[in-house]
């Protein structure tokens, strides 16, 4: 009789908060929708469409605007269905059976699940004790045995904090094994490497449209890396990876720089309204809520009510993310913003009064 193998046995399909949200503060998307102008370039883009072509195999055009937009050469550029796929096959074809992959801890969960399918050993390195990454625990720990990649998130998915260009460069230099630089929420800081990704020879910087560029929808993400690892990157992917829609809006939307950078610097402000708004309510309720001020399109709180808070906002129809000791909400518009303090300040009078605390 046939089974299941243990790595997938109990696995369980990935679960996003459910239901008819009215406000989704829980996935990190962009709070703003595309504007009507790049709408209509992108169905007149769908209408010259040969539906019954594969898509072309380097999404050349769809990699030029990515390249010309961070300033960058399109030569270093890697098209994926969306980052995930770029992380699922670095680990599959960069790493060999046996070796260990680094992460830190807490990170963005996909990079442990991907090691447990690739049948890799994890290892993470705990976070300092004021969230920021510990680089010297790092480069140590790279220098164990049978050492893979590194890889982290920068800014960190979920505490919301930036490390700085040079010590990112310091790891780098100091390692001998590949390092995967997850800069999904970049956009948001300056502190990027991907001007100088190619003068490393083991260095993948990885950037997706769904966080600043507003397109989650489309499932599009970038590998930048020198000439070597970009070629070895395009052999191993599966062909027809980003299909012909996804190429085209998403070479339209790296056109309108003008619409990205202003975008990107409206959701750095609803974060800074977000975290300012937090605080003030943090200040109310300091039993309540510690908020951490960071550097990406989201705030990452430490509570001992988040589990109650996550249900009363859901049962109200917001989502945010449940992360045990901490939660963490997304920037939204000045209406989202308010009306889900409105709501937490109603959860914390009802909780209170619950609790008898004061
Ligand atoms: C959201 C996110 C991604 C993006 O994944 P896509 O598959 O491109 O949507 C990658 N890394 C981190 C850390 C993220 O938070």
């Amino acid at each position: 009789m046939y089974e299941l193998n243990k790595k997938i046995k109990d696995l369980k399909p990935y679960d996003p908060v459910k239901g008819e949200m009215k406000i989704r503060l829980d996935a990190n998307e962009s709070c703003v929708n595309l504007p009507s102008e790049i709408i209509d370039e992108i169905h007149e883009a769908i209408d010259r469409i040969d539906f019954n072509r594969y898509p072309d195999p380097n999404a050349s055009g769809v990699c030029g605007a990515f390249a010309e937009y961070y300033g960058i050469s399109a030569d270093n550029v890697t098209a994926g269905n969306g980052s995930d796929e770029l992380i699922s096959l670095i680990m599959t074809a960069f790493m060999m059976k046996g070796q260990t992959l680094i992460t830190t801890e807490p990170d963005f969960s996909m990079y442990r699940f991907y090691t447990s399918i690739a049948e890799l050993e994890c290892v993470s390195v705990p976070k300092n004790d004021d969230l920021t990454i510990n680089t010297d625990a790092i480069i140590k720990a790279a220098s164990g045995k049978n050492v893979g990649a590194i890889i982290f998130s920068n800014p960190c998915n979920p505490t919301s904090k930036g490390l700085q260009r040079d010590e990112v460069k310091r790891i780098i230099e100091s390692v001998d094994c590949l390092v995967i630089l997850d800069e999904a929420y970049m956009d948001f800081w300056d502190e990027s490497l991907l001007r100088e990704a190619c003068g490393y020879t083991n260095l993948i910087i990885l950037r997706t449209a769904s966080k600043a560029v507003g397109a989650a929808a489309i499932r599009l993400g970038f590998a930048v890396a020198c000439e070597s690892i970009t070629n070895a990157l395009k052999a191993v992917k599966s062909p027809y990876n980003v299909n012909t829609v996804t190429q085209e809006i998403g070479r339209i939307i790296f056109s309108h720089d003008e619409y990205l950078t202003k975008t990107k610097n409206y959701i750095v402000t609803q974060r800074e309204s977000l975290y300012n708004s937090l605080a003030e309510l943090e200040r109310a309720y300091p039993q309540y809520f510690k908020a951490v001020n960071g550097c990406s399109n989201f705030v990452y709180i430490k509570s001992p009510v988040g589990r109650e808070l996550f249900e009363y906002l859901y049962s109200k129809g917001t989502a945010i993310r449940y992360m045990g000791e901490y939660i963490r909400i997304s920037a939204g518009t000045d209406g989202e913003i308010s009306a889900l303090l409105a709501q937490m300040r109603e959860f914390c009078e009802a909780y209170k009064i619950d609790k008898g605390n004061d």
